[in-house]
């Protein structure tokens, strides 16, 4: 491509699946936007489906770890590769072993430095890095994160491009990203998602959320901005809501916590276009207390009365089987608490039942995936749940996810996964 040729150094961030996926995903966009505004760089993003990598420096972005082996099949034979995301921030020591590098922590912390260090010359560029914080090298002793005091220290990815033309799969159509907070205050012990930012969170302030979404309009033409937060706590979201109100453009949020919301900002929420609500009460209450999720009931069913009031249409919840210590009287309390949100909400109320799958470095990490149990937990659930539209994975995909991650932790296993041996889930 000609771009290519044009500029002195080039570097292509790969997402290693669906363009219409990948898309909305904020590390390449960030990537994207901090190598372009350099001066003689030039950066694509290249997707499983879409475009070709050419450069000498290719990044690989890797947000699942069923991604993994289409990332190791697409790594080019020549140039220098590194990786990030959270399957490289989970699994670090045995995603090292395929790459030249890894990027930890905030990538805008230490992506110019590295870059900087390219511009000097391929020779010795490796050993140059070794030391940065955030950089990762098979072999290096400490795991260090490139951290970010604030997330106003560094420049927004503005640019967020589209193909032209967009079909369904293209689920949000084109949008503009807006990451208002990073990292989550609370610690649920299945998730993984505090543990990216050590428990810290970060946020952009007001201002400078104002000032990104007036420059990501004017330079984007979308139809709606999708908030990024992992769990929309931000210390200002009414007066942000306020300003998203006067832009009249639809906005879309994330699954949000129950009991943070009160009457206004679910107006608010509504009034920006959004109709439909994602909650996770993930159990029934004895579990959820076990889980680190501190939200009784009551919370729950309070926030649907403030749901009826907001006239809220749809409502979905997310829920979870085969969780560690799950007893069928967990069942029951689960299916209970499951129709009495469903007999109190007035809009229509859908369900997502997911099976509970261990992540690494969570407390339950080394728990087994009991297909019999889950199995028979999701005969007497939908047993009791007749009345309500469920959605679930097959259980196949969920234990062979369970299997992936297994492996990746296990030192050495790793080369089944560069060997496929997964590939018949996609
Ligand atoms: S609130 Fe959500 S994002 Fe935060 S720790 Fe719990 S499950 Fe993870």
């Amino acid at each position: 491509m000609f771009p290519y040729r044009k500029t002195k150094y080039s570097l292509d961030i790969v997402f290693p699946n669906k363009m219409y996926g990948g898309v909305y995903s904020l590390g390449p966009l960030i990537i994207y936007n901090l190598v372009n505004q350099r001066k003689d760089w030039y950066c694509e993003r290249v997707f499983l489906d879409h475009g070709k990598i050419q450069a000498a420096l290719v990044g690989f972005s890797l947000q699942y770890e069923l991604d993994l082996p289409k990332a190791l099949a697409m790594k080019p034979k020549q140039g220098i590769t590194f990786a990030g995301g959270p399957v490289a921030e989970l699994h670090t020591k045995e995603i090292a072993k395929h790459f030249d590098f890894l990027i930890l922590g905030d990538i805008e912390a230490v992506l110019p430095q590295v870059l900087e260090e390219w511009e000097k010359g391929e020779k010795d560029f490796l050993k140059r890095i070794y030391f940065l914080p955030g950089v990762y090298q098979a072999g290096k002793q400490s795991i260090t994160k490139a951290k970010l005091q604030s997330l106003d220290d560094a420049a927004y990815p503005l640019v967020q491009p589209f193909p032209e033309i967009i079909n369904e799969n293209y689920v949000f159509g084109k949008c503009f990203i807006l990451e208002i907070e990073r990292g989550c205050p609370f610690s649920c012990h299945f998730c993984v998602i505090p543990q990216f930012y050590e428990g810290k969170m970060k946020y952009h302030s007001l201002n400078s959320l104002k000032k990104i979404i007036d420059e990501g309009l004017a330079i984007n033409h979308v139809q709606r901005i999708i908030i990024y937060s992992p769990s929309f706590v931000h210390p200002q979201r009414k007066e942000l809501l306020k300003y998203l109100l006067e832009k009249k453009i639809r906005v879309s949020f994330p699954s949000i916590k129950a009991e943070h919301m009160d009457l206004e900002t679910l107006q608010l929420m509504k009034a920006c276009g959004q109709k439909s609500f994602t909650i996770a009460p993930e159990c029934g209450e004895r579990l959820r207390f076990t889980i680190n999720k501190k939200v009784k009931d009551e919370e729950y069913f309070s926030f649907v009365q403030r749901c009826n009031q907001a006239g809220i249409e749809k409502l979905k919840l997310y829920m979870m089987i085969g969780l560690p210590e799950m007893e069928k009287e967990d069942i029951e309390e689960a299916a209970y608490f499951i129709q009495e949100m469903k007999r109190r909400f007035k809009g229509r109320l859908y369900l997502s039942i997911n099976y509970f799958v261990p992540k690494p470095k969570t407390i339950f990490s080394r728990q087994e995936f009991d297909k019999k149990k889950a199995k028979e937990q999701e005969k007497i659930l939908l047993q009791k749940l007749q009345n309500i539209k469920i959605k679930m994975p097959k259980l196949s995909a969920s234990y062979k996810e369970w299997l992936l991650l297994k492996d990746l932790d296990e030192e050495g296993q790793i080369k089944d996964v560069a060997n496929n041996k997964y590939q018949g889930h996609y």
